[in-house]
């Protein structure tokens, strides 16, 4: 069974968005057995993550269900959430890690590796002091395998290719204090 780390945590913060859906608490006989239940439910959906489990949460605040549709209503927006996704993991459903590396071994961004390495924008950010860099996860179906396989409180610290390469969020594909060094006013000489 799908273990599901980060549920826990997801429902209580999901139950204090939702006082008006009068949902049993997590501790009470009810509870445990509805929410055994929307735990395996949720495991069952591909792709799914703290992070979409959380916006699906959040949407429901501003479309929200009847009493009796709202978790169907939840999954329908967890599933919602990863279809849009531009990095959506459904690539690598199904797929071992071996697999998966033998998908990406030729991959040009990464070598194979599944990482590529990334710059803070700005050259004075602490993440590039003494030419420190962080590992993003790649594009390529490794990198999606192990982006998708990560635990949830890792993922957050992992920056996405995909993000990077659409300018969303302050990583880069090269290193900016290089580039000012190059950069003809800031020549030293
Ligand atoms: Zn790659």
């Amino acid at each position: 069974m799908h273990a599901l780390v980060w549920f826990d945590r997801f429902l209580v913060e999901h139950l204090g968005r939702h006082p008006g859906a009068e949902l049993p608490a997590p501790d009470s006989e009810r509870g445990r057995a509805l929410y055994d239940a929307w735990r395996l439910m949720l495991a069952d959906v591909a792709g799914v993550d703290y992070d979409a489990a959380t916006a699906a949460s959040l949407r429901l605040l501003v479309e929200p269900a009847s009493k009796a549709k709202h978790f169907a209503k939840l999954v329908e927006y967890v599933e919602a959430e990863i279809k849009q996704r531009p990095s959506a993991p459904r690539a690598t459903n199904g797929l071992s890690r071996g697999e998966a590396e033998h998908e990406s071994r030729s991959c040009e961004r990464c070598d194979g590796s599944g990482y590529v390495q990334v710059w803070h924008v700005d050259p004075g950010s602490r993440y590039n002091t003494g030419n420190y860099a962080v590992s993003a996860h790649c594009l390529c179906v490794l990198g999606r395998w192990l982006r998708a396989h990560a635990a949830p409180e890792h993922v957050r610290h992992i920056p996405d290719l995909a993000d990077v390469v659409r300018g969303v969020g302050p990583w880069r594909e090269y290193d900016p204090a290089k580039l000012e060094i190059t950069d003809p006013r800031t020549k030293p000489f």
